[in-house]
């Protein structure tokens, strides 16, 4: 969707901001750019709307060479959101949001209906923040109205730099979440500058790691995190890069173990031999549709009746998905050996547990798959490249 061919930019005082860069965003894909103030991300950025012209190279956009479409009519199938967001503080929050359907001479009514939809879809209510004005909303919400703004006029590519650097870190992560959930209902080709490691990682599919003026690495989060292509990369992730690659692993169902399992009719009986059977010390409890209902121990099931009557609630589960560092931070904030692993598509059903045995499994399977991935990569570069 956007592809950078061997671009470089060199302003007239002399300053290389961007040297011979080469990368491709596929369409529907959110790309973060991430690196340390000054190494040329703005300059990429608005070198795909043309506010900035290269010195050399090409840049293509949905296969068409932009240096030969007309600025105007490029800005608009491209949406931009910056951290300044940059409101016209005298027009209200609907007619903030609906610039770009005005510009683009829809009728008044088809605007307005689109500016709503849109806040709506950010999450404000356009009935409370509609007629409001710039100044009447706080830091997060202007930038909520930018977002708005800026999908309007429904353009298939959004360019955002540091759209979240001037809020609080908690209105940050929420404004992160949000956008994540925006994304994925609807799949824009996005580029996404930003300085913060975590915020990258967070929410790019792919993130392209920038020293001065190149780019080092471009691989998923946890390729970056978890094998480095260069010491400066490594440097820039940070030295807790192992933690980092938690929150961008996902617990997979090869990760779990599968220990004893009852029914809440099977007779309290039976467990002590069944739980001696697989040399366990608890089982867990399913209702007869397969949904995780408990567990129980050997010490539990001293006494007449079925497993039902005596089933401990679940305190630590998650659904499979969910991150590495969601199931550790489960762990210790309920003092866990385990935890139980659910399937909520399928109602629920119990998947297995995690261990923290197998956690670290996880962390370590995670890595040997991504160095199988970057062998892939670079034989398709090859082929791309004729080598
Ligand atoms: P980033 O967004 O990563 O912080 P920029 O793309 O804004 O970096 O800037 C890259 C380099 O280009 C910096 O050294 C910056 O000082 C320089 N630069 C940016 N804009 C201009 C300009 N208009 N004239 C000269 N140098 C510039
Ligand atoms: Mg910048």
């Amino acid at each position: 969707m956007i592809r950078f061919e061997q671009v470089s930019k060199r302003y007239e005082d002399g300053t290389t901001a961007v040297d011979g860069l080469s990368f491709e965003v596929a369409e529907g894909e959110l790309v973060t750019l991430v690196g340390p103030s000054g190494c040329g991300k703005t300059t990429t950025m608005k070198m795909v709307n043309r506010l900035i012209e290269p010195t050399e190279g090409r840049i293509f956009l949905d296969g068409e060479d932009i240096a030969g479409v007309d600025p105007v009519e490029l800005r608009r199938r491209i949406g931009y959101v910056i951290q300044q967001v940059g409101l016209f503080p005298h027009k209200s929050v609907l007619d903030n949001t609906a610039t770009v359907p005005h510009l683009l001479g829809w009728k008044k009514a088809k605007a307005r209906a689109r500016a709503a939809e849109l806040l709506d879809l950010v999450g404000l209510d356009p009935a409370v923040f509609g007629d409001r004005y710039p100044e009447q909303l706080s830091g997060g919400q202007r930038q909520r109205v930018g977002v708005a703004r800026a999908l309007a006029a429904d353009p298939p590519v959004l360019l955002m730099d540091e759209p979240f650097g001037a809020v609080d870190p908690v209105v940050r992560e929420r404004l992160q979440s949000e956008f994540l959930r925006l994304q994925a209902a609807v799949h824009k080709t996005v580029l996404f500058v930003t300085h913060d490691i975590e915020e990258a990682v967070r929410l790019g599919d792919r993130i392209a790691v920038y020293g001065q003026g190149r780019i080092e690495q471009f691989d998923t989060p946890s390729t970056v995190l978890g094998s480095p292509a260069t010491p400066y990369v490594a440097d820039f992730v940070g030295a807790d890069r192992g933690l980092k690659r938690l929150s961008v692993t996902p617990i997979e169902p090869g990760d779990l173990e599968q220990p004893p399992v009852l029914r809440l009719d099977d007779p309290l009986s039976a467990v002590a031999d069944r739980l001696a059977a697989e040399d366990a010390r608890w089982a867990v409890v399913l209702d007869a549709e397969g949904a995780l209902r408990g567990w129980i121990g050997a010490e539990h099931a001293r006494a007449d009746g079925v497993v039902g009557d005596r089933v401990r609630r679940m305190e630590a589960w998650l659904p499979v998905g969910a991150t590495l560092k969601q199931a550790f931070s489960t762990m210790l904030q309920h003092d866990a050996g385990w935890i139980a692993v659910t399937d909520e598509s399928e109602g629920g059903a119990f998947l297995g547990v995690l261990t923290p045995a197998r956690l670290h499994e996880a962390l370590r399977r995670s890595t040997a798959a991504d160095a199988r991935d970057l062998a892939r990569a670079e034989v398709e570069l090859e082929t791309v490249n004729g080598v």
